[in-house]
């Protein structure tokens, strides 16, 4: 997705030789219409597939999962989350994920209300690096009995391995852009 490119290498700046920054259009200030494009687009790639529902992550992937939805007949988006609420049931699926960024363990929990056998799930994160976030939000959908009709990632890092992961499950995933290397702060894309 060509604008979305551009926007990358006019603002993205690279952590080391892994993180890419987009601070400023996607995860702290949002880009709203560069939003609605990615929406559209992902609407073109999932065409004529069944969806009922967005899955995604707190925090990053709700602002962008509520605006997808909105290409895909206003389906619920449903978020797992990340920390312990007291407001959350307690019946929930969960499932078990290595945080690439802070380097750590975390659960991600959804209520069992919202997410069910019936359910065709489309499941919409920010950033694919290793696959972790999507595979726990793949399981969380199959222990409810759903299907996964596939994973829309804005920004794929190719270089690492969570395309080979969720491909490895059986699920489709398309990327808006496809990173292939952020070596020596230049963002070369595939
Ligand atoms: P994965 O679970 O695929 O290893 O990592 C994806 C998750 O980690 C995404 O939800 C995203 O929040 C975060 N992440 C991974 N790599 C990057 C990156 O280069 N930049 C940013 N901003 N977030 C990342």
């Amino acid at each position: 997705m060509e604008v979305l490119k551009k926007k990358i290498l006019s603002q993205g700046t690279v952590i080391g030789s892994e993180i890419l920054k987009v601070d400023s259009f996607l995860n702290h200030q949002i880009d709203v219409k560069l939003l609605n494009e990615i929406g559209l687009e992902f609407k073109k790639r999932f065409a004529n597939q069944e969806i009922t529902k967005i899955l995604t992550v707190e925090a990053s992937g709700i602002g962008i999962a509520c605006i997808v939805a909105q290409y895909f007949n206003n389906v619920p988006v449903v978020f797992a989350k990340k920390h312990e609420a007291t407001t959350l049931d307690a019946g929930v699926y969960e499932a078990e994920v290595f945080s690439f960024t802070k380097n750590k363990n975390y659960k991600i929990k959804t209520s069992k209300k919202y997410i069910n056998k019936e359910d065709k799930i489309l499941i919409i994160d920010d950033f694919l690096a290793n696959g972790n976030a999507a595979l726990g939000l793949i399981s969380i959908s199959r222990q409810a009995g759903a299907d996964v009709v596939g994973v829309g990632i804005v920004i794929e890092k190719g270089f690492q391995k969570g395309r080979i992961c969720i491909e490895k499950e059986g699920v489709k995933v398309e990327s808006l852009a496809i990173i292939k290397s952020l070596k020596g702060n230049e963002v070369l894309f595939e």
